[in-house]
């Protein structure tokens, strides 16, 4: 079953960050997107829940944000190993290679939001659910990884038969396999504007440009950037037809990440 439209449809979990911003303003060009999905799990850096429903107003798009504080989960997280979660354990600095990430994982997070979204998906009559996950993200976080996304996937098709419109194969990732400097091309390519996204994991008033997701973003839109103007190289050519998305966002460090990104590859 598709939409008026003739498309089929597609529940994106949106966090506000860059990988499943981009995830949506691309999404819309394949399916129909009346809604998305967002979470509070009582992460430190909240403040990219106003960044995912601002994207979703620009966009006019419902969104909806299943607030898991409610059924006990954020108070029965703050005691894990997560700092994103437990206030006491500090937001490792550095690049994402290193062990001290292991840090921002948040204990089950994926499979409670598949969960969810899977119900949501299934009483709007959509097709797909997306997600924003990455290969760099599957050297940390194991429910990133494709097994996992494909079993959650099964799961939630076996779990449903008969019901609803969810397709065998219903979770989209179409960055499942790709860089975070190939998904900042994406964003470049489809207009999505950097500074609506919000990456820094410290959750301050600005990006701080030190922690994991600081320094792998801004070091993504760097080789995006470069790898974009050699592609144009003169947008004046006839035929050109998009136009390049400069990172208006504010760091509180904009220069650490060449550091950390050394020190990694050392
Ligand atoms: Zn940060």
């Amino acid at each position: 079953m598709t939409t008026k439209t003739g498309k089929p449809k597609l529940l994106p979990i949106l966090s506000g960050g860059l990988d499943s911003t981009t995830m949506l303003y691309m999404g819309r060009k394949y399916f129909t997107v009346e809604r998305a999905v967002s979470f509070n799990y009582g992460q430190r850096h909240k403040r990219e829940l106003v960044y995912a429903a601002r994207t979703c107003e620009k966009l006019g798009i419902q969104h909806t944000i299943i607030g898991l504080w409610s059924s006990g989960l954020e108070e029965s997280l703050s005691s894990s190993e997560s700092s994103l979660v437990n206030l006491d354990v500090p937001i490792p600095e550095g690049h994402y290679g290193e062990e001290s990430m292991r840090a921002t994982v948040v204990p089950n997070r994926n499979m409670i939001m598949f969960a969810i979204a899977g119900a949501i998906a299934i009483a709007d009559g959509a097709q797909f659910i997306g997600a924003g996950q990455h290969s760099g993200d599957h050297f940390i976080y194991p429910d990133c990884r494709p097994p996992f996304i494909e079993a959650i996937a099964e799961a939630l098709y076996l779990g449903n038969e008969g019901f609803g419109n969810l397709w065998r194969e219903s979770i989209w990732t179409p960055f499942l396999y790709l860089t975070k400097a190939d998904i900042a091309y994406e964003a470049i390519t489809s207009g999505v504007p950097f500074e609506d996204t919000w990456s820094c994991y410290r959750g301050g008033e600005i990006h701080c440009g030190r922690c994991g997701t600081c320094v792998e973003r801004l070091e993504a839109i760097d080789e995006a950037t470069t790898k974009w103007w050699s592609n144009h190289p003169n947008p004046m050519t006839p035929g050109f037809a998009g136009g390049f998305q400069d990172d208006d966002t504010e760091y509180a460090d904009p220069d650490y990440w060449r550091e950390a990104i050394k020190r990694e590859t050392v």
